[in-house]
């Protein structure tokens, strides 16, 4: 029997696209080999950017938004899911060319999803979301760098947002020195809550790249992009390393060759999206063991189901503290 549920739903005509929330029936869920009940969504740069239109994020229309969410199956064909099992989705083009979490029903490839992992519950799982679970990526590719806390300095850019507050958290529990850049200086305690052991003032970033500067960080996670970006790859230390997951300034890149050819720094590029299902698992696993769950707590809070249009706004002005997790009615 087809079932009503509670859905945003980005529609588009001559005028431009407008979302609304409204109510849908199973006929509306899309293609896929397990449907779930949402319990738990977030919102996330790439959400604002689709709910608000700014940028051409949504491929398909109509489409429910939300590019992750968790939640428990209803009904499965899929050999690794069955009725009743707790999954997180992130990523493969789910709210933007697949409906995603903004709705209270969701049915999507089985292939795309992973168990929550034991340790943690749906609610923890969406209070790290994707931008948690980026965190974690580029954590993970500095190691694979073989970058270690001895070797000095970790800066995080954009660290009061999604991306860069798990960055932190994850860094300092994993016993490394982590200087975290905001353009909020009030934040400054929320930071060194999570453990940075410096805050400093992005905007010793904004002004244009020289070809090398003093050597201050063994490594970094930028979430930012543009002068930022550029001005990390002077100041990094010979042998380097960075992952870049965002462009919350610019999706230019106004640097040169000088860093690499001069100190052989390296730039490890961070994909959420299409990373493979093994890498995720790994991921989410270690999100698990190396997130000290009550920083959790302290980076993330509520947000109501009819307020994520607002948050849309905000998180785009750069207004969001943490993670943001919303309970699906
Ligand atoms: P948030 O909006 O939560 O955080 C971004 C932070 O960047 C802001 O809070 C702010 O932090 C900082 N910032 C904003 N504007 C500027 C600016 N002009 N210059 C420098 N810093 C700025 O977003 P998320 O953490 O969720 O995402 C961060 C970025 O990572 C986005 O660009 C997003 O698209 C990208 N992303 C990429 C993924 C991937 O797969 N590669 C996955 C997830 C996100 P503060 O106030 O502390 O300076």
């Amino acid at each position: 029997m087809s079932e009503q549920y509670q859905a945003y739903q980005i529609g588009k005509n001559d005028e431009g696209q407008r979302c609304v929330l409204t109510q849908l029936d199973d006929s509306d869920l899309m293609e896929g080999d397990v449907t779930i009940r949402v319990d738990y969504t977030t919102i996330n740069y790439k959400d604002g950017l689709a709910l608000t239109g700014r940028s051409p994020v949504i491929r398909k229309f109509p489409l429910t938004p939300g590019i992750d969410f968790s939640g428990r199956v209803i009904d499965s064909s899929h050999a690794d899911f069955k009725a009743g099992d707790e999954v997180i989705l992130n990523g493969f083009g789910v709210g933007e060319g697949h409906s995603g979490g903004f709705a209270q029903k969701a049915r999507v490839s089985g292939d795309w999803l992973v168990h929550v992992p034991q340790g943690l519950n749906t609610r923890q799982a969406m209070a790290i979301g994707t931008a948690g679970y980026t965190a974690m990526l580029s954590v993970m590719a500095l190691e694979s760098h073989g970058v270690k806390p001895g070797d000095g300095d970790v800066l995080v850019t954009g660290a009061s947002g999604g991306v860069g507050s798990v960055a932190v958290a994850i860094l300092s529990k994993l016993g490394y020195r982590v200087v975290a850049t905001t353009g909020r200086m009030n934040e400054k305690d929320f930071l060194t809550g999570l453990g940075a052991a410096d805050v400093i003032d992005r905007a010793g970033f904004a002004e244009r790249a020289r070809p090398l500067a003093k050597e201050l960080w063994a490594a970094a996670i930028d979430v930012a992009g543009g002068n930022t970006l550029a001005n990390v790859l002077s100041q990094l230390k010979y042998g380097g390393a960075a992952a870049i997951c965002g462009l919350a300034e610019s999706m230019n890149l106004p640097t040169s060759v000088a860093p690499f050819i001069l100190r052989g720094i390296s730039m490890y590029g961070i994909d959420s999206v299409m990373a493979p299902i093994a890498k995720r698992k790994m991921a989410w696993q270690r999100l698990a063991s190396d997130l000290d769950l009550t920083m959790l707590d302290e980076l993330s809070f509520d947000l109501d189901f009819n307020e994520l249009p607002q948050a849309a706004e905000d998180i785009l002005d750069g207004k969001i503290r943490g993670r943001a997790v919303v309970k699906v009615p």
